[in-house]
């Protein structure tokens, strides 16, 4: 049975982060390119039911610093309305990445394993930003 949570007992886990689906990799550029996101603060690149998504630290502007609520409650993003307590991030252990990258150091490790140990000697490819959905 799911733990039972309160905001009130909270300081705003949800609020502090947003993660975007990406375009599942295919290539050892693709990785590489997701090798880059990972180069850069406060991002995390992790995998859930098979699809891809980059995860960024940064917290809502609108969550107020001392006592962690929303000030614009009423008029909060329905992103923000449709998320509920019985799964949210103030549950520990209750995630099942399937894989999960906390820097671009584990991408260049499992590029190794992945395509061999030249992993790094791409060709010239230039920097693209991610792709919006
Ligand atoms: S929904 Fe969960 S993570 Fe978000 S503020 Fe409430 S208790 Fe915290
Ligand atoms: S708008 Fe409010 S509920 Fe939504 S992320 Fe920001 S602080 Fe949280």
């Amino acid at each position: 049975m799911a733990k039972k949570v309160s905001c009130d007992d909270c300081t705003g886990l949800c609020c502090r982060y947003f993660a975007l689906p990406i375009e599942t990799p295919e290539d050892k550029e693709d990785y590489d390119d997701i090798r880059w996101y990972l180069c850069h603060k406060d991002i995390t690149v992790f995998v859930e039911d098979d699809d891809w998504y980059i995860n960024i630290k940064n917290k809502c502007k609108h969550l107020t610093d001392s006592g962690h609520k929303c000030k614009i409650y009423d008029k909060r993003p329905k992103i923000c309305r449709g998320y509920r307590t019985h799964d949210c991030d103030l549950i520990e252990g209750e995630y099942d990445y399937e894989l999960h990258f906390t820097n671009d150091k584990q991408m260049e490790e499992y590029m190794k394993i992945k395509f061999g140990s030249n992993a790094n000697k791409n060709g010239k490819r230039k920097k693209k930003k991610a792709k919006k959905k």
